[in-house]
């Protein structure tokens, strides 16, 4: 067992530092605060080589691995961790999961102005009455005319109200086995989008409306049957997620260290004060302990997806590690970290959203515990479709 990168994934380690520091860390505090996608930092990233890190170089990508994109993800963070979305976007998110699954056409026609930083994707799958019951939703397909006509809602959206191209889970029978995708564009006929809400992170999400919308035959993603191999896609997204959670967390753990070093209260430097070396120590156990399990899901997944255990754990390690870390380090820094002027009081908000978005904490401790036993335990009342699919 070897707890090192190697030497490879060090020297890109470094590279991707430099260009960040250089480029990304003037302005992170600007970033973090507007709601707008950063879109010429989205270009610039793309330029860097950072986008498509482990897709094949035949459809636009880097042909590297999924570690490299978490490395990327890491070190971006670092530097300005609302780039990070940018840094997901292109290589964890929906993304992903369409360049697992679309046809060579589809990848044409949508990869490179997803790659070269110019669009962006959203994925539709939470609806009003499916959250985590996600096999609950209703928004259906219904075959038409060498298409579908796509009917019903979508909610809490990431990118939804900037998006050009959603990845929207649909139903086109009864079932789990009556779940796949379709690919809606922007301007499709009978595809509104609502006005955007504000999430605490500050994000923006707008609600997405489908009456009769005509979805061609060949934006079609994942027919019925797909629902497995989607939310399969779905855990790369969970481990960028996780890969987020935990590098804010150790930006704000950075830099309430630099601040506990130079702050001086009862005439000493605040990191001399036990009650805070304590708090500090804690924090670093649990950013090392997180970042562990991440890394084992992702080198563990190769050239492949990730498995579903493995993501589960890492997500919520890195999800509770990256919430507890930063809130720490904002009291650790006192009215300095609770006031916008200082980034801190950004990863306490987008932390914990991660919480919740891409399975909830305790949606992953049922995953796990059904590793555990090595059971389902099929979470609804009466069994109509058997257990928990993710
Ligand atoms: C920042 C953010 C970004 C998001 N981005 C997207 C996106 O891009 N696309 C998209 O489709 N959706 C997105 N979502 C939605 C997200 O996937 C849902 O919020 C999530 O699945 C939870 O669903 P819900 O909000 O309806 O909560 P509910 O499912 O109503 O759950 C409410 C609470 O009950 C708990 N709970 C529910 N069922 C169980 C159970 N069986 N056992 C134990 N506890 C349970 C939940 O964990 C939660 O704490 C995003 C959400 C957030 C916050």
């Amino acid at each position: 067992m070897d707890f090192q990168l190697s030497a490879e994934e060090r020297a890109f380690a470094e590279s991707v530092r430099r260009f960040a520091r250089a480029e990304l860390a003037a302005g992170a505090l600007e970033r973090a605060h507007s709601p707008k996608y950063p879109w010429e930092t989205a270009q610039k990233i793309a330029r860097q080589g950072l986008m498509g890190i482990a897709f094949p170089e035949s459809e636009g990508g880097a042909g590297g691995t999924l570690m490299d994109s978490v490395i990327a993800i890491e070190e971006v963070a670092l530097a300005c961790p609302r780039s990070a979305d940018i840094v997901q976007a292109g290589n964890f998110g929906p993304i992903r999961t369409f360049v697992e699954y679309a046809t060579p056409e589809q990848k044409k026609r949508f990869l490179p102005d997803l790659l070269g930083g110019r669009k962006i994707m959203s994925l539709g799958m939470t609806e009003p009455d499916a959250g985590s019951a996600v096999t609950d939703l209703r928004t259906s397909a219904t075959k038409k005319d060498g298409g579908y006509l796509v009917n019903g809602s979508k909610i809490f959206s990431t990118h939804s109200p900037e998006a050009s191209l959603f990845l929207v889970y649909v139903r086109f029978g009864p079932g789990v086995e009556g779940i796949g995708s379709v690919l809606i564009e922007r301007d499709t006929p009978g595809f509104t989008i609502g006005k955007p809400s504000r999430f605490m992170n500050g994000e923006e999400w707008s609600q997405l409306y489908f009456e009769n919308a005509f979805v061609p035959g060949t934006n079609l993603l994942l027919g019925p049957g797909g629902f497995k191999k989607q939310i399969a896609g779905f855990n790369v997204e969970r481990l960028g997620n996780a890969a987020r959670s935990l590098a804010l967390g150790r930006h704000a753990f950075n830099v309430a260290r630099e601040y506990a070093s130079t702050r001086k209260q009862f005439d000493r430097e605040l990191c001399e004060f036990q009650g805070l070396q304590w708090k500090f120590a804690e924090m670093a156990v649990k950013l090392d302990a997180a970042q562990l399990l991440l890394y084992r899901a992702v080198a563990n997944a190769g050239g492949g997806l990730p498995d579903a255990y493995e993501t589960a754990a890492a997500k919520l390690a890195c999800n509770l590690a990256g919430w507890e870390v930063s809130n720490d380090a904002l009291q650790a820094m006192g009215g300095t970290g609770f006031s916008e002027e200082s980034i801190v009081e950004y990863c306490v908000r987008r932390t914990r959203g991660w919480m919740i978005a891409g399975g909830s904490i305790e949606m992953l401790k049922n995953r796990i515990a059904e590793s555990v036993f090595e059971r389902k335990f099929d979470q609804r009342r009466h069994s109509r479709e058997g257990g928990n699919p993710e």
